[in-house]
């Protein structure tokens, strides 16, 4: 049988899944975390070019 956890928390969720209306996180505050982290990993995009590059020209291919 399959012991269900909070992915965020670890939290144990007993009872059957369909109880929690946040799953396959414990609450509505692990999933926030969880988006969250989505969230950043998706929009933060490193920098290759600095801003100081003394503007030379557009290096920008694209
Ligand atoms: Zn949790």
């Amino acid at each position: 049988m399959n012991k269900v956890q909070c992915p965020i928390c670890d939290a144990a969720m007993p009872g059957n899944w369909q109880e929690y209306p946040d799953y396959p996180f414990c609450s509505a505050r692990c999933r926030k975390i969880d988006l969250g982290r989505w969230l950043d990993g998706k929009y933060r995009v490193p920098d290759p070019t600095p801003p100081d590059s003394s503007s030379d020209g557009p290096g920008d291919a694209d």
